[in-house]
């Protein structure tokens, strides 16, 4: 009897922050994002060191079949969209900040699915030419969406916010247009929308929630939730990340198709 094959997993890249602990400098990833990748979307997640430009990204994407940018909690350093960093809107990462974002435009370049999540979607706005605004919660008539005061990681992801989903966009393929309630944990969000991006979903205060990339060759999402978090128990959560792992198995049939040919 043939032995039962595990189902090849197509690599996707994930995006690292540095961090300092033991006495060393490590590029890491919270285990929440590499986990969903894996259930969620059925990939292989490869972990990009944070290494700038001393790195050929050109090689990278072309051997991954999909990039996912990570939440974290330092935030994109703002001389990179025009603001004045400080010490209440850090701590930042300009080594991260200097690999997610020509990881970013070279993906979309490539036409390599993208999913970014939460940093990951400032990112891509600001890899794009967008700018981010801080404190948003100080802003007139706008929600609170950092998370609750509480100790418990279960309660600071809880699923509270309610956002809209554009009719006719990507997302609304995903989930169907309307309302669907995600979780909130952020004290920044989109400010002016970088080019080449749409907006796909937003909260009930105005504020932006998720972008594609305009005329994007794949699947090319930005969330500024967290589907990572509740991949195994919430549906929508669950379909975010099915979604991606679907294009990115469908750029990896297309780039073995490709080699067939040129055989
Ligand atoms: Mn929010």
């Amino acid at each position: 009897m043939e032995p039962v094959s595990k189902m090849q997993q197509p690599l996707v890249a994930v995006s690292t922050d540095v961090r300092q602990f033991d006495n060393y400098t490590w590029h890491a990833a919270p285990q929440q994002y590499i986990e969903a990748a894996i259930a969620g979307a059925d990939v292989f997640p490869l972990l990009v060191p944070s290494f700038g430009d001393r790195l050929d990204f050109d090689e990278l994407l072309s051997s991954v079949d999909g990039v996912m940018v990570t939440g974290s909690k330092s935030n994109v350093h703002p001389s990179l969209y025009g603001g004045d960093p400080s010490e209440a809107n850090g701590p930042y990462d300009p080594a991260r900040d200097s690999t997610t974002l020509p990881l970013i435009r070279k993906a979309i370049e490539r036409g390599v699915p993208l999913l970014a999540i939460c940093r990951g979607i400032q990112e891509l706005n600001v890899a794009l030419g967008g700018t981010l605004g801080t404190e948003i919660q100080e802003r007139e008539g706008s929600l609170d969406h950092r998370a609750p005061v509480s100790e418990n990681q279960d309660e600071r992801f809880g699923i509270h916010q309610t956002i809209s989903i554009k009719p006719g966009t990507c997302l609304a393929g995903v989930f169907g247009a309307g309302d669907i309630k995600v979780n909130s944990l952020h004290r920044q969000a989109i400010d002016r929308l970088g080019s080449k991006l749409q907006v796909e979903a937003l909260a009930t205060d105005g504020t932006i929630e998720a972008v594609s990339v305009k005329e994007a060759r794949a699947f090319a999402v930005g969330v500024q939730w967290h589907p990572e978090y509740w991949v195994k128990s919430d549906s929508n959560s669950a379909k975010i990340f099915r979604a991606f792992g679907d294009a990115v198995r469908l750029h990896a049939a297309a780039k073995a198709g490709a080699r067939a040919a040129a055989e």
